[in-house]
């Protein structure tokens, strides 16, 4: 439990921070991503990149010591574990990990986000290693606009990705949008359409200032608050009550029952006052905001004690210092350190 009462019960692990893809709003590093915010960068407050080297392999935290940490947060309350990165399936030997996390008793929820481009080969060991949920991230499907959000032609492999994982039985199905204006937003109707032809969650996301270019800019976010009016009036949506109090994402079913919406608004309406997240970062940092300017060495405590009590109250003296709330777009805020690819999302 935090100092603020809330009891954080979700775990998310980035394993490592490299990426086959270079996002818009992630790891905006081409100069077609640049084109995109050349111009804008002139007045922005905080334009400086992010001087990034990717984390060597040396100091990754290896599987066992990712699975040690997982058991004793599983010991302190933790439930639900999300695998992440940078794009997780690049980490040689994943279900290696799945495996081991599918067998810690306690965990009730084990997910993984993915870009999905290197889904399919690994898809069915995956799946036997005990992982029953995955969430892509798919923020168009027009080829061009994809491959300008995303800085690869990969829309059909992921589409690919998305049936293969339905054939193979993972459920639920998720798929995540980061909505931009002038990119992406004329996509809306059509993603949501997408997730009841394909009988998937959809979740649109607000773009958050987590971009590794800084280029982040409140005029680019289409507001939570947009996105549910324009898909009001286009479809007959129905409100779905929230499965748990620290659910991000307000839902919404179609009147035959195929399909959900999801609306994940950060920027313009906070959840913060629900939050119950701690991240892990690849390089073995505990995180207990998205935008925490400081970083909690668990490794070095790890590899320091052999026995698992004095990281559990590490642990423990961590999370009570959890942030109240993030503070963007107040005078105060400052960029974290290190951009979403490497906190893990
Ligand atoms: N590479 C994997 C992927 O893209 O699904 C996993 C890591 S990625 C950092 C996790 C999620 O964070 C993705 O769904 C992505 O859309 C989201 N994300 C990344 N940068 C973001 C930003 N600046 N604002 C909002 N969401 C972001
Ligand atoms: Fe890579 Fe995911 Fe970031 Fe896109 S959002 S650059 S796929 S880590």
């Amino acid at each position: 439990m935090d100092s603020h009462g809330r009891v954080l019960r979700d775990l998310r692990i980035s394993i490592t921070d490299r990426c086959n893809f270079r996002c818009l709003y992630c790891l905006p590093e081409t100069e077609a991503a640049q084109n995109f915010y050349r111009g804008r960068w002139a007045h922005l407050p905080n334009s400086k990149p992010i001087q990034h080297e990717w984390v060597p392999r040396s100091q990754l935290l290896t599987f066992e010591e990712i699975a040690r940490l997982v058991r004793i947060s599983v010991s302190q309350g933790i439930r639900k574990i999300r695998v992440t990165g940078g794009e997780p399936l690049l980490r040689r030997d994943v279900p290696r990990l799945i495996s081991l996390l599918s067998s810690i008793e306690g965990v009730e929820d084990l997910a993984l986000t993915t870009n999905g481009f290197a889904f399919p080969p690994l898809a069915a060991a995956l799946r036997e290693a005990g992982l029953r949920r995955v969430t892509f991230s798919l923020d168009s499907l027009d080829p061009e606009i994809f491959q300008r959000m995303t800085g690869r032609d990969g829309l059909d492999q992921v589409l690919q990705s998305l049936r293969l994982a339905r054939e193979l039985g993972f459920q639920p199905l998720k798929v995540n949008a980061v909505i931009i204006k002038e990119i992406n937003d004329g996509e809306i109707e059509r993603l949501a359409e997408f997730a009841r032809d394909e009988n998937l969650s959809m979740r649109f996301i607000e773009f958050m200032p987590l971009d590794s270019a800084r280029a982040w800019q409140r005029e680019l976010v289409v507001p939570g608050r947009e996105i549910l009016q324009r898909l009001q009036s286009r479809f007959d949506l129905k409100p779905v009550a929230s499965s748990h109090a620290a659910e991000t994402a307000r839902r919404w079913a179609f009147p035959d029952g195929r399909g959900e919406i999801g609306i994940i608004a950060p920027v313009s309406e906070p959840f913060c006052g629900h939050c119950n997240r701690l991240r892990l970062t690849a390089d073995g940092k505990l995180r207990t905001c998205l935008f925490s300017v400081l970083e909690h060495n668990v490794k070095e405590v790890m590899r320091r004690e052999s026995s698992d009590a004095p990281v559990a109250s590490y642990l423990r003296k961590v999370v009570w210092g959890k942030e109240e709330r993030h503070h963007i777009g107040e005078p105060e805020f400052v960029s974290p350190p290190r951009s979403m690819s490497c906190i893990g999302g």
